[in-house]
């Protein structure tokens, strides 16, 4: 920095800059690293045609506003790191970048803006890096904070999870990353609190991007009605008529067995029936053919709002995301295809409760099976949940395409603060169960809630002499925005693993498979022994979405008092996803080595 200040170039700093197309700014200057680019090397805009306006648009002054309302591999966080250089070379200004949670604040900015930097001998010199910092990657200039300063302005990484972050002084360009994952504020949402930073700049710019959440609550599709929207429309190659790409247009075969078959995947033109591409990814020769049109809303206002589903992505195969789609539907995965629907073609989804929940209606006889078949069970789990005077457990059985069976619930009564209770758990949890095709089985794994707070310590006690055995220790937690499963954790007085569990998107996954009327992928089978008070508790819970600090929120609301065979289920769903499914299993087990060595 010292050698910069009285350098040629620092005064050449409080020039008054004439804004360049970002698009063309941005192929002359910029650099993708090999880190996090897709494709390292110099940025060429024609890779992806589809980003030339919305760059474009960053520059124009005549613009304020930005909504990008898109799926997953497409480039949007290009369009973020574009921004940032430009103008940290040509527009110095005070930018603040939002991201949802910490970890995304590392990746973007420790990991992809820093090696931008050093990638760039344009901005090497801003940071107080040489030329030798280009290929290294240890703490150097002004690197690795959250607060990036250079000539003329800086960037501030902000967490939307951190109030204090989003206070600060005034902000010229603010850029909110995936904004339908930010957390709801008692006065106000975070985009508010962040977009309140710029009104001391006439000529702010915002700029929002995310892929929606749902319909009730998606803050990018709600921003995306009010601005002046645009389709990218591709022309037919056979008829020449322009068309926007929608997944009503994608057809694929089935073979002799009826089997869908996602290589012959193709997108097809509704005016003339022409294959228009076929399973590959999109080429940025057809995509440049496309133009952005303009189908609603007055572009003078100042705020423009742009629509892509990733059928649109040069880098992801159109076979892929009908595999995706195949894959979700063939498992009756809900949660799949809730992501396929909101990441792949970027529309929210519809969260209305299921109707058999809603309705709270009889359950016909044939729901419980008086001789269960438990020929395809692979794997026990085991979900347990801790009173003050009991602990109940529920052993759960699993087949291909998370079919799962109940196969028994145990209580065993007694005081767990005294480890003698324990000791008689332990026989319980570890016991051969019988199962209806004649075969004895041990569990594979297990979640015991250690949430209570009281007991805590007596289950971290208990969990970590088994964890060899993969029992774990949980705590639940609720909200919409809590991920299913969070990296574990080991600090507390035991140091055993300790697993956050996003309750309430499990219990939405339970729900969805109770909801499954026929035997086949997710049907959860119940024995009659287990049809009143076991049923009942399963059912104890229903979903209301409401209205929280002007935030649409799903809540878990208690139907009856006693719900043990819920939480339990929700324990032993985790215990199977934690520990019997090969992706996330490689985790764990390093989870488990690192506490080895140490
Ligand atoms: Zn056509």
């Amino acid at each position: 920095m010292s050698s910069f200040l009285w350098s040629a170039n620092f005064f050449d700093f409080f020039r008054v800059r004439v804004p360049v197309p970002l698009s063309q700014w941005a192929d002359e200057h910029r650099i993708v690293p090999a880190v996090g680019g897709s494709e390292p090397g110099p940025w060429r805009t024609s890779r992806t045609p589809y980003m030339r306006q919305i760059l474009d648009d960053v520059t124009d002054p005549g613009v304020r506003q930005i909504v990008v309302c898109s799926g997953i591999q497409l480039g949007k966080t290009e369009l973020l790191l574009n921004t940032c250089m430009y103008h940290m070379l040509h527009e110095p200004c005070p930018m603040m970048l939002v991201e949802p949670s910490d970890d995304l604040l590392v990746d973007i900015g420790a990991d992809r803006i820093d090696s931008m930097i050093r990638v760039t001998p344009e901005l090497r010199p801003l940071f107080g890096l040489t030329d030798e910092h280009k290929a290294k990657s240890t703490k150097t200039g002004n690197l690795k904070q959250y607060n990036k300063r250079f000539p003329g302005g800086y960037l501030k990484l902000a967490s939307a999870h951190s109030e204090s972050d989003l206070v600060s002084r005034s902000i010229r360009v603010i850029m909110c990353d995936e904004i339908d994952k930010y957390p709801a504020w008692g006065d106000g949402s975070a985009v508010d609190k962040a977009t309140g930073r710029s009104s001391n700049f006439v000529n702010y710019k915002w700029i929002f991007t995310s892929s929606p959440s749902t319909l009730q609550n998606s803050e990018i599709w709600r921003r995306l009605s009010l601005t002046a929207r645009y389709e990218y429309r591709i022309p037919c190659p056979h008829c020449g008529e322009p068309s926007q790409w929608v997944w009503s247009m994608v057809q694929w075969d089935h073979d002799a067995d009826d089997n869908s078959d996602p290589y012959t995947a193709r997108i097809v033109c509704p005016a003339c029936g022409g294959v228009i591409k076929g399973a590959g990814a999109a080429s940025d020769v057809l995509l440049a053919t496309g133009s952005w049109v303009l189908v609603s809303g007055d572009r003078s206002r100042g705020a423009v709002g742009y629509h892509m589903s990733s059928l649109l992505s040069p880098w992801l195969p159109l076979s892929a995301i009908v595999d995706e789609f195949l894959s979700a539907c063939h498992n009756r995965d809900i949660d799949r295809l809730k992501t396929f629907i909101t990441d792949r073609l970027a529309e929210p989804w519809d969260e209305r409760p299921a109707p058999w929940h809603d309705s709270g209606a009889a359950v016909e006889k044939s729901r419980f099976e008086s001789s269960p078949r438990h020929e395809t069970i692979a794997a026990i789990t085991a979900g347990v949940d801790v009173q003050r005077d009991r602990i109940e457990v529920s052993f759960w059985g699993w087949g291909s395409n998370r079919e799962s069976w109940v196969i028994k619930h145990d209580v065993v009564d007694g005081d767990p603060s005294i480890a003698a209770t324990w000791d008689r758990f332990a026989r319980v949890l570890f016991q051969w169960v019988d199962l209806a095709d004649g075969r004895k089985m041990r569990i594979s794994a297990a979640c015991v809630d250690s949430g209570d707070g009281v007991l805590t310590q007596m289950v971290y006690r208990f969990t970590s002499q088994f964890e060899d055995l993969h029992v774990v220790s949980i705590k639940g937690r609720g909200g919409d925005l809590c991920p299913m499963f969070s990296a574990p954790s080991r600090r507390n007085a035991h140091k055993a693993l300790l697993y956050v569990l996003g309750v309430d998107k499990i219990k939405e996954v339970i729900a969805d498979r109770l909801n499954i009327r026929t035997v086949g992928p997710g049907y959860i089978h119940i024995p009659e022994a287990l049809k009143d008070e076991y049923w009942a508790q399963l059912n104890a819970e229903k979903k209301e979405i409401m209205v929280e600090r002007g935030r649409t929120v799903a809540v878990w609301k208690k139907l009856r008092e006693r719900n043990e065979a819920l939480d339990c289920a929700v324990y032993a769903f985790a215990a199977f996803e934690l520990f019997c499914i090969g992706r996330r299993r490689a985790s764990n087990i390093k989870a488990h080595t690192r506490r080895r060595i140490s």
